[in-house]
């Protein structure tokens, strides 16, 4: 029973997280819209998206200066508090597993968003679920009305702000990537 609680929870926990990604991502990080998240906006949508918007990967991360790559992992709990107070009122296990959703989420997310435009050929690199979250990236930073979700893919199909490549941009991927084969690419 305990099992099955603990099944359904991070499920709920993984839904849950890929709203809040997608609309933290769209409504503070690309809108200018309410003062106090006025560094957020600048930092992702003037710094981040302008220096990845001709060139999507670049050299290894350098100490102190990652283009508003990274989330701070310790701040993960007290942006899921809100949400863990409510869950709280319906079962303590459930925010519990709440905010460890949340801070592998800000972890994920450093990692992968680190190894697309700084690629170190990190050790999942290859796999075929980052390659997928890799390209979805891509098309974000081509189209910065879609694709809000960076590692948890499901509130943009829900929304209705998924983009999935076109043959141009395909073809986009190759002239900047080269093939699979020839060489290790995040794409
Ligand atoms: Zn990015
Ligand atoms: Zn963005």
């Amino acid at each position: 029973m305990l099992c099955l609680q603990i099944v359904g929870w991070v499920a709920f926990s993984a839904v849950l997280t890929s709203f809040i990604e997608h609309q933290v991502h769209q409504k503070l990080m690309h809108r200018r819209s309410i003062a106090a998240f006025k560094r957020t906006f600048e930092a992702h949508a003037l710094v981040h998206h302008k220096h990845y918007s001709k060139v999507f990967s670049d050299e290894p991360v350098a100490p102190g200066e990652d283009k508003e790559i990274r989330l701070t992992v310790r701040k993960a709990p007290i942006k899921a508090l809100p949400f863990a107070v409510g869950i709280a009122l319906f079962s303590w296990l459930g925010a519990a597993i709440f905010v460890a959703t949340m801070v592998f989420h800000h972890w994920v997310w450093n990692n992968i968003h680190l190894e697309m435009h700084k690629p170190e050929q990190r050790i999942f690199s290859r796999w075929r679920i980052y390659r997928f979250l890799a390209r979805n990236h891509w098309l974000h930073h081509r189209y910065p009305s879609k694709n809000f979700n960076v590692v948890f893919p499901l509130a943009d199909y829900i929304l209705r702000t998924h983009a999935g490549a076109t043959d141009a941009d395909i073809q986009c991927m190759r002239e900047q990537f080269g093939t699979p084969a020839a060489k290790p690419m995040p794409i």
